[in-house]
């Protein structure tokens, strides 16, 4: 594609970077058959070649409304389009630079600035996130429909914490909601490398991954949670951790971009490239060692889970770190018996702050997406992002959980 972008941007790390994404798109539109949006609403505006015919003009200069917003603000950011795209267009990145944009021109109304705030307050912060959760979980059962599909039933209790220490050690993000929502999960991570020889180590200081601030256009926000992230596991990797192992596919998408994104940081582009080079999602950890984790079984060769289980395979980790069907042949290979899963590369509808800020569009894609998953009448859901699985338990009243936790109990020992 020609481009010919304005002054203000052009001689700009961010204007080079989009000019160089803008140019690789041939605008063949094979990516319309993927994108959920486009699948819905019908419109070439709220598809990955429209929006991408927006940004173009933004950074070119031309006027730019509110239009523009909308159709920007209606991406779910699955990326679902860069899997489909065979120029490698980097959509996701030409959108948040597209989207800055477009906020610092035209700004928002009231509400929405204060509501866009409150989130980027209440996510990233646990003491605040934990008792207002607590507080609307106890309201729930008093809520009117459309609150309580906003906020998800208590969560399982979180089994032990192993107390041994091995050699070998990696960190762990804990995140930001989802030691509230699910604290269940990264105590199952440990469990289950402990049993491999691996002590799992919480790092102070660490937390939210900054995906919520850099999706709501507050970049320096983001771009400091992810310094403080480094200073937090820099000491851990200094003393040999071997992995930032992420239970959360939405934050590893993210960490997995901080040498990217702080790469014009002269004090932490070499330390960020070295996180992301790091990262790795607790799949490729288990992955690497599945002879070891069948080992574990009672069976020796397969672990028997007793559930038929549909699996949610969440955008951030088929579309953002590239991995599509690799959880599910591993838990394939580990004895667990999945059902297939019609439409796998359509998002859910939880997407960050999606479902608080386009609830009408996200309950639609919601629906579909426990259709899709109840087809096959699983008795149990599990996923590997703790947005979606929140997301989906506001829907079923099947268990929806992160994969780890089902590998737990599947190993008995
Ligand atoms: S983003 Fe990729 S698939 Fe979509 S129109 Fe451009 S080149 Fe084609
Ligand atoms: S990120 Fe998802 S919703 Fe946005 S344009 Fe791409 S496929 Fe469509």
């Amino acid at each position: 594609m020609q481009t010919n972008l304005a002054d203000f941007i052009k001689d700009t790390p961010e204007g080079r970077e989009a000019d160089a994404i803008l140019r690789k798109c041939v605008h063949c539109g094979f990516c319309a058959a993927t994108c959920p949006t486009y699948q819905l609403l019908g419109d070439e505006l709220d598809g990955p070649r429209g929006r991408i015919y927006l940004m173009k003009q933004v950074l070119e200069g031309k006027p730019v409304t509110a239009k523009t917003q909308l159709h920007l603000d209606r991406c779910l950011t699955c990326r679902a389009c860069e899997t489909t795209c065979p120029s490698g267009v980097h959509y996701s990145r030409l959108l948040d630079i597209g989207r800055h944009i477009v906020e610092e021109r035209i700004g928002r109304g009231g509400f929405e600035s204060l509501q866009r705030k409150a989130l980027r307050t209440v996510i990233p912060n646990p003491a605040l996130f934990k008792p207002l959760l607590k507080l609307g979980q106890l309201a729930r059962p008093f809520l009117p429909a459309a609150l309580k599909s906003k906020v998800p039933p208590s969560a399982a209790a979180a089994k032990p914490w192993p107390q041994g220490s091995h050699a070998r050690t990696m960190l762990v993000l804990e995140g930001c909601v989802q030691p509230s929502l699910s604290p269940a999960t990264n105590a199952a991570a440990a469990r289950v490398l402990d049993r491999l020889g691996i002590t799992l180590i919480r790092a102070s200081n660490a937390g939210c991954c900054g995906a919520v601030s850099l999706h709501l256009n507050a970049q320096d926000e983001a771009l400091a949670y992810m310094r403080r992230n480094i200073d937090a596991w820099w000491p851990h990797i200094e003393q040999g951790a071997e992995a930032i192992v992420m239970t959360a596919s939405g934050c590893a998408t993210m960490v997995a971009d901080y040498g990217h994104l702080l790469a014009h940081d002269p004090a932490y582009a070499d330390k960020a490239a070295r996180v992301s080079a790091l990262m790795q999602d607790i799949s490729e950890v288990i992955g690497a060692n599945k002879e070891k984790v069948l080992a574990l079984s009672p069976h020796a060769s397969r672990l028997t889970p007793h559930a038929r289980i549909a699996f949610q395979a969440p955008c951030s980790l088929q579309h953002g770190l590239k991995m599509k069907g690799q959880v599910e042949a591993l838990l394939a290979d580990l004895g667990f018996d999945l059902v297939p899963v019609p439409d796998s590369h359509l998002c859910c509808g939880s997407a960050g702050t999606y479902s608080i800020l386009q609830p009408e569009l996200s309950q639609r894609f919601l629906a579909n997406k426990i259709r899709a998953l109840t087809s096959e009448s699983p008795t149990a859901i599990l996923t590997a992002n703790i947005g979606c699985q929140s997301h989906l338990q506001t829907a079923t009243k099947l268990p929806v959980r992160h994969w780890i936790e089902a590998l737990d109990e599947a190993c008995r020992t």
